[in-house]
């Protein structure tokens, strides 16, 4: 309502699709995992940066996302905290012995997934949250093994991933969220292709899709994964 906008103006939120959910104020206002709640706490992250005020309650609501923001923004926890509270509502749902990953997360650099991935450590502790690095540079048999042991979340490069999944069969009939991380740049590094093999890969995942600005490009990818996307920017207006 009247509300959200006032607060969008005021927090240089750019939202642009439908019933898009108000911003959060606080982390506790959108009904995540108390032991989730705590870990946000004990990160020391007292508010919620503007991106994931707008993100995280869109992400709740199964909004596939397109956003931009600076770098520093917090865009990190902005999809990992949806995706940690989606992986262990799950988990104390659904009982089973065999565990299939709930979400992928793909970024350009081997070195950009070990920072997700820490990230999702501190964020997930306590949780019913496991991750698996699916990156160049460590044996792939022992990626797939931690995999086959019963993982949440995937967090890859892309050529690695297609790797993976072109030799060995990992199930992921039940990833629920595709976050990509850095688009723009895989883009650039010539992982458009890559990308598009994952994501067919898929059962209609919802989509969080990070990149610095958003060009025509991007939203015709972004729209060719996801029927309502949402473009979320913050900050003066990218195009
Ligand atoms: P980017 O938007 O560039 O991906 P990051 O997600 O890496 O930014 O976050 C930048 C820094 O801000 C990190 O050190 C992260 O721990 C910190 N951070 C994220 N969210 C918050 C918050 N709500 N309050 C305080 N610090 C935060
Ligand atoms: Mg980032």
């Amino acid at each position: 309502g009247d509300q959200a906008e006032l607060l969008r103006k005021k927090l240089e939120i750019h939202v642009k699709g439908d019933a898009v959910p108000a911003p959060i104020l606080a982390f506790s206002s959108c009904g995540l995992p108390q032991k989730l709640l705590q870990n946000i706490e004990t990160a020391g992250y007292g508010m919620p940066t503007p991106v994931q005020m707008q993100v995280i309650p869109a992400a709740l609501d199964g909004k596939s996302l397109l956003v931009s923001a600076d770098t520093g923004s917090g865009k990190t926890a902005s999809f990992l905290i949806p995706i940690i509270s989606h992986c262990a509502n799950f988990r104390l749902s659904n009982f089973s012995n065999h565990k299939r990953p709930l979400a992928v997360v793909l970024t350009p650099t081997r070195e950009l997934c070990i920072q997700v991935e820490d990230h999702a450590k501190l964020l997930g502790k306590g949780l019913p949250f496991k991750t698996a690095l699916v990156v160049g540079g460590d044996p792939m048999a022992r990626q797939l093994y931690r995999i086959q042991q019963g993982v949440e979340l995937i967090i890859g490069t892309p050529g690695r991933l297609i790797d993976l999944l072109t030799k060995h069969d990992v199930e992921l009939n039940d990833v629920k969220i595709f976050g990509l991380d850095e688009v723009d740049c895989m883009l650039e590094r010539g992982f458009r292709d890559q990308v598009m093999q994952i994501f067919r890969a898929l059962s209609q995942p919802q989509v969080l899709m990070y990149s610095a600005t958003i060009s025509q490009d991007i939203e015709k990818i972004a729209s060719s994964m996801a029927k309502d996307v949402t473009v979320v920017s913050i900050g003066k207006p990218n195009r």
